[in-house]
């Protein structure tokens, strides 16, 4: 356990690491954020920080020492880092999370083999295997990059009329995973927080519409029958309990029309799905991962208020202004100076109170 006043290493400097700084000041905990970009949103609001990469045992060595504890607020952190990391200083959740939710083979084969259910998916190293994959698991495919995957970056839709050798040759990583293209009818998340002790608190599930592969828009809770928000929660709970893991995990689900629940994703950290929890719950999925990984008794995942939470991507952070007209609207910007396109410069949720 590590009272308040000890200091929480994050491994990465985006919005994610900044709000788990924010989360973290009013338990009474000060943050070390690691990041190699100088000027990244985490470092505006932390009095410490360190700029080095991912591998450089020197930096790495004097941060452990200067932390009580390190979590990360993104899956592609090097495996190699965290190991590192955990000889000096518990790093939660731990490396075994990394290695699982950074490879997408791994990671639906780790689910398999706990029982939960996935899309078809074969790994393809070659257009040969891809081929073979396509006939076993159908015409309508997903090729995906095996790893270093977000946001739809490394993802190529397959369809009957495409020519494969073409597509192969396109697709830039040397292996890759097919996975059937699943008719979803909608796309959920589960947040569940898991503590030192192996308590458990999880949030409702919620649906999330994407646009062009980048999360837009979350709706809490999500418009799924009970049975199948209980079953995903259920899911959910069972993944992070076999991961042993002390922290948060989100897990992306596809609903079917069949109402079956399929995880498309891992996601070991906080997650931009959860973002609506910082106004419509109890405890917020930040502070939630400051209690797992400080041993701390877990909040109350219960909501007072509907939510719907809109990413502001690239241009539209500028209209920031209008998102206050509504005073029930919380409008978060990340402080990044620069909106390039796809780019996640903020975003608001407009509460709807629980009667
Ligand atoms: P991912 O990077 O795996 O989270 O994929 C990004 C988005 O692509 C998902 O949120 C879905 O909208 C879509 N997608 C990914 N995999 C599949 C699939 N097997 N079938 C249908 N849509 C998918």
């Amino acid at each position: 356990m590590i009272p308040p006043g000890g200091t929480i290493g994050i491994l990465g400097g985006g919005q994610l690491g900044r709000t788990i700084a924010l989360a973290a000041a009013p338990l009474g905990y000060r943050c070390h954020v690691f990041c190699p970009v100088r000027a990244s949103p985490a470092k505006l609001v932390t009095p410490r920080s360190t700029t080095a990469k991912y591998d450089n045992k020197l930096a790495l060595d004097k941060f452990a020492k200067l932390v009580d504890v390190i979590t990360f607020e993104f899956e592609n952190v090097p495996v190699d880092t965290a190991e590192f990391l955990a000889e000096r200083k518990p790093v939660r959740p731990g490396p075994q999370a990394l290695r699982i939710s950074q490879d997408r083979v791994k990671e639906k084969d780790f689910l398999r083999s706990i029982g939960v259910a996935t899309a078809p998916y074969r790994a393809v190293a070659g257009e040969a295997e891809l081929r073979r994959a396509l006939q076993e698991i159908g015409p309508r495919a997903i090729l995906k990059t095996v790893r270093m995957g977000y946001d739809g970056k490394g993802q190529m839709a397959i369809r009957p009329e495409l020519d494969l050798a073409v597509a192969w040759r396109n697709f830039t990583a040397e292996t890759g995973i097919l996975e059937g293209f699943v008719e979803f009818a909608c796309e959920i998340s589960v947040i569940v927080a898991r503590g030192l002790g192996g308590g458990l608190a999880t949030y409702i599930p919620v649906e999330n519409k994407h646009d062009h592969y980048i999360l837009d828009t979350t709706l809490a809770p999500a418009r799924v029958k009970p049975e199948v928000a209980m079953r995903a929660e259920a899911m959910a709970r069972h993944i992070a309990e076999k991961l042993d893991l002390v922290g948060l995990l989100a897990v992306e689900m596809f609903v079917t029309h069949e109402n079956e629940v399929l995880v498309n994703e891992l996601a070991p950290r906080p997650h931009n799905s959860g973002h609506w929890t910082l106004d419509a719950c109890y405890t917020s999925q930040f502070e939630q991962l400051v209690r797992a990984i400080c041993g701390l008794p877990l909040g109350s995942p219960e909501r007072h208020s509907d939510a719907v939470m809109k990413n502001l991507i690239g241009a539209e952070v500028e209209k920031w202004r209008e998102q206050l007209a509504d005073p029930l609207a919380k409008l978060h910007l990340y402080g990044k100076t620069e909106a390039s396109p796809g780019r996640k410069m903020g975003h608001v949720t407009k509460l709807i109170p629980r009667r």
